[in-house]
């Protein structure tokens, strides 16, 4: 997997996040292997910038 920058301010992104739903219907990020053809998540350490993918 190619490693994402963060296109705010450039920093390498924390890969392997996935989406999960709360009962409220809010989304969050939780840390967790995807399968192909699901929604994976990248998200910068420093400014919080999500990055969203398919999982190839
Ligand atoms: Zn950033």
């Amino acid at each position: 997997m190619n490693e994402r920058m963060c296109p705010s301010c450039h920093q390498k992104m924390a890969e392997g996040y996935k989406i999960k739903v709360n009962t409220y219907g809010a989304l969050k990020l939780e840390p967790g292997r995807t399968k192909p053809g699901e929604i994976a998540a990248g998200v910068c350490p420093v400014c919080g910038q999500i990055a969203l993918y398919l999982q190839k």
